[in-house]
């Protein structure tokens, strides 16, 4: 028998380890069953949510739906992994186990490890196959970017059309409630964010990706930065490929298809060619940052520049968990800081600049380091992918020593992306009735302004917890004088080297 090990894949179109399944019955008449463990160790990590949890729910329930049309069913087990396979052998001896190549957090790096020597010790062999674009071993940045797009270009492999299931006597399926014990024994607390989330599974995925190259993608270019059009305008297919139920792959090929239908067409709005590859951009980044991650498993709790270690030591714990509490509740002071941050938190989602935007403010305007918030963030975002994640926080951080450090100016962002208060009013309400030239700095309202409207600053809404152009200066100097050091010099030639993307060369020297 072998075990199919379900994960961070939870599809059955362009998925290697099923497809191999499937081949091995019809060559050999080999069983299988495919299996989804809730991992306690795995979910009792700091940045797992209850909503995500929610999401695979879906995924797996549909997945189910799939493969019993197809001969084959999930088993589900709760418990840690090998255990489950411990005690699975010891019940139906195993032959193999076939897994995607999963790049995630310290709990699941070493949870593969355990199984892999599981695996050793009791003679089952154990494929891995590669999942997305990200390599392993990665021979070097250089040529990476072609790697990448010669693994996108190769055929998808079908949804298998029949498996050999073991049969519910040997294996019993056991039931999808198994995550609700996951969730009290990890104390993942309720799904907060059921009402405003996304839907997991293969069918909304693949909904997702038609209506937006057929219909939603022309503004994407020009719209993703905006707070206000990019929940409609983007793709949304974030969670879809964090959780597995689309592959890179699916959502690369899809859209090179309708640009060749585009150009078929003869379409004459540049729009449409213009966001398709702005688009196709992304999902190499996708891979691109999964990949720092993979070379440097480290780079979840260290600086990418180890000398940006204790760059933000020194502010007093006290004013820091202020600081933090405020961020993390959306009681900055700062009406777009908080809107995003509600908005999120509701939802699950905000756009890519708007994420930069509260990354910049906790780190530079607030002075935190950026393991303070990271896990808890990374619960936040329904489409959390560790190997996105915290190089994009390292990023935002200024502590990769290679990328351009970006401090927002909260009132430029108001003025640029929702200067009718569109975005603001609907989430941070206490501010309905601020005037628009009032909306980015509601504090400089006159008294008397704010009796009239009903929001007294301090009372209905905070006063800024930091005055934004003197923590400007204060997180300038000191991020660019421990640039300008030669160790930080040599280093971030160290870092470039290991992680950077060989695409703009000549602009960063
Ligand atoms: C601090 C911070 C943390 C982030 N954490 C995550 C995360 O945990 N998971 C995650 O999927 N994205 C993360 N991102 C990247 C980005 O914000 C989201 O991928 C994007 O907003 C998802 O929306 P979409 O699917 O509509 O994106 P689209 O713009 O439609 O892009 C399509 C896909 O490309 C990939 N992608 C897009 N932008 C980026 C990017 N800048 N870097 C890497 N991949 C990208 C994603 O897989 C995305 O689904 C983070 C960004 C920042 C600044």
């Amino acid at each position: 028998m072998i075990v199919v090990w379900l994960k961070r894949d939870l599809r059955i179109d362009d998925h290697a380890p099923l497809a191999e399944a499937s081949a091995l019955f019809a060559l050999d008449g080999v069983p299988m069953i495919a299996l989804y463990a809730f991992e306690p160790d795995v979910w009792s990590a700091p940045d797992a949510d209850a909503s995500h949890l929610a999401f695979v729910r879906e995924c797996l329930a549909e997945l189910d739906t799939r493969l019993r049309e197809r001969g084959g069913r999930l088993v589900y087990r709760l418990g840690d992994m090998p255990e489950v396979l411990e005690t699975l052998h010891a019940e139906e001896p195993l032959d193999a186990v076939l897994a995607h190549e999963e790049t995630g957090n310290s709990a699941t790096y070493a949870r593969d490890i355990r199984v892999a020597r599981w695996c050793r010790r009791r003679g089952v062999a154990f494929r891995e196959f590669r999942q997305h674009g990200v390599l392993r071993p990665n021979p070097g940045r250089d040529g990476w970017a072609e790697r990448w797009e010669r693994h996108m270009r190769r055929p998808r492999l079908d949804a298998p059309e029949r498996f050999l299931d073991v049969g519910e006597s040997r294996v019993p399926a056991a039931s999808l409630a198994l995550a609700d014990e996951l969730a009290d024994r990890c104390r993942l607390g309720p799904d907060t964010r059921a009402a405003l989330r996304q839907r997991g599974g293969e069918r909304e995925a693949v909904a997702l990706l038609t209506s937006f190259l057929m219909e939603r993608c022309p503004d994407y270019r020009e719209t993703m930065g905006s707070p206000v059009r990019a929940w409609d305008t983007c793709s949304r297919l974030s969670p879809h490929l964090a959780w597995g139920s689309m592959g890179v792959r699916r959502a690369y090929q899809g859209a090179r298809r309708r640009l060749e239908q585009l150009d078929r067409l003869g379409e004459t709005d540049p729009r449409w060619a213009n966001s398709i590859r702005s688009f196709l951009s992304r999902l190499s980044w996708h891979c691109h940052f999964i990949q720092k991650l993979e070379d440097e498993p480290d780079i979840e709790t260290r600086c990418m520049a180890r000398s940006c270690e204790s760059l933000r030591d020194g502010l007093d714990p006290h004013t820091a968990a202020a600081r933090l509490t405020a961020w993390q509740t959306g009681r900055t002071g700062y009406p777009m800081i908080d809107a995003c941050m509600r908005a999120l938190v509701a939802t699950g989602w905000i756009n890519f600049r708007m994420r930069a935007m509260l990354v910049s403010f906790a780190s530079n305007h607030l002075w935190l380091d950026w393991r303070t918030f990271a896990p808890w963030l990374g619960r936040q975002f329904l489409d959390y992918e560790p190997g996105i994640h915290y190089p994009q926080v390292q990023m935002q951080s200024g502590t990769t020593g290679i990328n351009t450090v970006r401090i927002y100016s909260p009132r430029k962002q108001v003025e640029d992306h929702d200067p009718r208060g569109e975005f603001i009013r609907r989430w941070v309400p206490e501010l309905a009735a601020v005037p628009d030239e009032h909306l980015a700095e509601p504090h400089l309202m006159p008294e008397l302004l704010q009796a009239m409207v009903g929001c007294t600053i301090g009372v209905d809404y905070p006063a800024p917890i930091v005055e934004h152009r003197t923590a400007y200066r204060h997180a300038q100097e000191r991020i660019f004088g421990l640039r300008a050091t030669a160790e930080a010099r040599s280093e971030a030639q160290a870092v470039f080297v290991k992680h950077g993307s060989r695409k703009r060369t000549r602009g960063r020297r």
